[in-house]
């Protein structure tokens, strides 16, 4: 143990000036002699990264957007930070994950966007802590065949996957994505998920709900894809298909439990009858922490569960009338990696479309449904495939798009709610 205290972890934070980028560096800010961070990256957010470099001098920053990147040179250089490396363009992700000099990659892109330099983390055998949900999504069996081949450490961020990790015995925590979770004593998963903001909302309320609605979760503070997808369910359906793969189980194997408090994060039913629950505070930082310190544990600046001012716990089963995005990505998980992959990438630009205001909440189902039909036979058995097949699917759905009413649809929808 005394070993692993001395290690000092060199970090390379994919997706840094997002809301899981942020909450990882506000958790390395409270242990400056534990952590090194190397690497960052944004997609175009300046200030943001600037603020980044100014605090935490990293070596090399990747700003994806050729222009945002020569935009932060410019200000580094005026701070007198010339001497960081700002590299731009898709490609350099997989620079700086891949690198020789770090040791651990926190994946916290949004999107496929993120399967390649994950993938290439991977690869490289570095230690990957897991936000990026839509990597596994994607391309499942190919992203843990390369865990097993490379022996990286793989350790999950997603909150739920994060407590079921810490539920499970050490032997399965050593080797996620193959570990034999039965032959461990385990008959099943239990994914809780809060419903969202909507959980009390009528079926018919659906249609008109707002965007601005649609991002207001009620225990999360998160970046706007995922709220929206919490909001459909469709990001509990994605973790269903993470949990397939992380822990190596059939989807029988996983249950679904709406708990609205979102105070326990997942549990473990263990053959014996007993149920191992994680619980906490609902802030990202706590399995951040646990993933960039395991198997230690460190502050990680959230307050710890009040037991006397805590509201009790409610469990419910999922109404799948009102959440069809859940079933249908439950549908995709047992369909094979054709669905999935299809699923992801509908559902990204669906749920764009929806940001834009250019289509309805309820309209994000029937896309993905449309999408999901179209390509759920497709053979994906490489990573190749898996491109190809975003690819093709992005393009049907962006057609599929110009079926729908796509002209600007707020007003039609300021005027629903007044
Ligand atoms: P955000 O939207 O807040 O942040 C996304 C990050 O990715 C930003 O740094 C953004 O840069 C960058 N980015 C966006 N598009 C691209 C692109 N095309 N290429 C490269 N970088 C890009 O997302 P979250 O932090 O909420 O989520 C990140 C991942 O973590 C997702 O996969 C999500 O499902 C998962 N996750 C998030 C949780 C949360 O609480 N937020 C909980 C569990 C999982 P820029 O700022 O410049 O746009
Ligand atoms: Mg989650």
């Amino acid at each position: 143990m005394s070993e692993i205290k001395n290690v000092v972890r060199r970090l390379c934070i994919l997706g840094a000036t997002g809301s899981i980028g942020l909450s990882t560096l506000d958790v390395v800010r409270r242990h400056p002699e534990r952590f090194d961070v190397v690497s960052l990256s944004a997609h175009s957010s300046v200030d943001t990264l600037l603020a980044q470099c100014i605090e935490f001098l990293p070596e090399t920053v990747v700003m994806v957007s050729k222009p945002h990147a020569k935009e932060l040179k410019q200000l580094l250089l005026d701070k007198d930070l010339g001497h960081i490396n700002v590299l731009s363009g898709a490609e350099a992700l997989e620079v700086i994950s891949q690198d020789k000099s770090i040791d651990t990659v926190m994946a916290a892109i949004v999107g496929a966007s993120g399967l390649m330099p994950t993938l290439a983390a991977v690869n490289a055998g570095k230690r990957v802590l897991l936000a990026n949900k839509e990597a596994l999504v994607t391309s499942g069996a190919i992203f843990i065949e390369a865990v097993k081949a490379s022996g990286a450490q793989l350790i999950p961020i997603d909150s739920e996957h994060n407590a079921i990790f810490q539920c499970l015995p050490i032997e399965a925590q050593n080797t996620p994505g193959y570990c034999n979770l039965s032959e461990n004593g385990i008959s099943k998963i239990l994914l809780t998920g809060s419903g969202g903001p909507f959980r009390t909302f009528s079926v018919e309320d659906l249609e008109s709900v707002t965007v601005e609605q649609a991002c207001a979760h009620p225990n999360w503070d998160m970046g706007q894809k995922i709220s929206v997808d919490s909001a459909t369910m469709m990001n509990k359906g994605l973790e269903f298909i993470e949990a397939k793969w992380l822990f190596n189980v059939e989807p029988e194997d996983i249950q679904v439990v709406l708990h609205p408090q979102s105070t326990i994060h997942s549990m473990v039913q263990y053959k014996d009858g007993s149920v191992i629950a994680q619980m906490g505070n609902p802030d990202m930082r706590t399995p951040i922490a646990h993933a960039l310190s395991f198997p230690e544990r460190i502050d990680s600046g959230v307050e710890p569960l009040d037991f006397f001012n805590t509201p009790s716990f409610e469990f419910q089963a999922v109404d799948y009338v009102k959440y069809p995005n859940l079933k249908l990505a439950i549908e995709a998980c047992k369909n094979g990696q054709g669905a999935c992959t299809a699923l992801n990438a509908a559902n990204e630009i669906a749920v764009d479309a929806f940001l834009n205001k250019k289509i309805k909440f309820t309209d994000i189902y029937k896309i993905n449904e449309t999408s999901v039909n179209k390509f759920v036979s497709e053979d994906v058995t490489s990573i190749d495939d898996v491109m190809n097949l975003d690819n093709r699917v992005r393009e049907f759905t962006r057609n599929l798009l110009t079926q729908y009413d796509t002209q600007d649809i707020s007003d039609n929808m300021n005027r629903d709610n007044h």
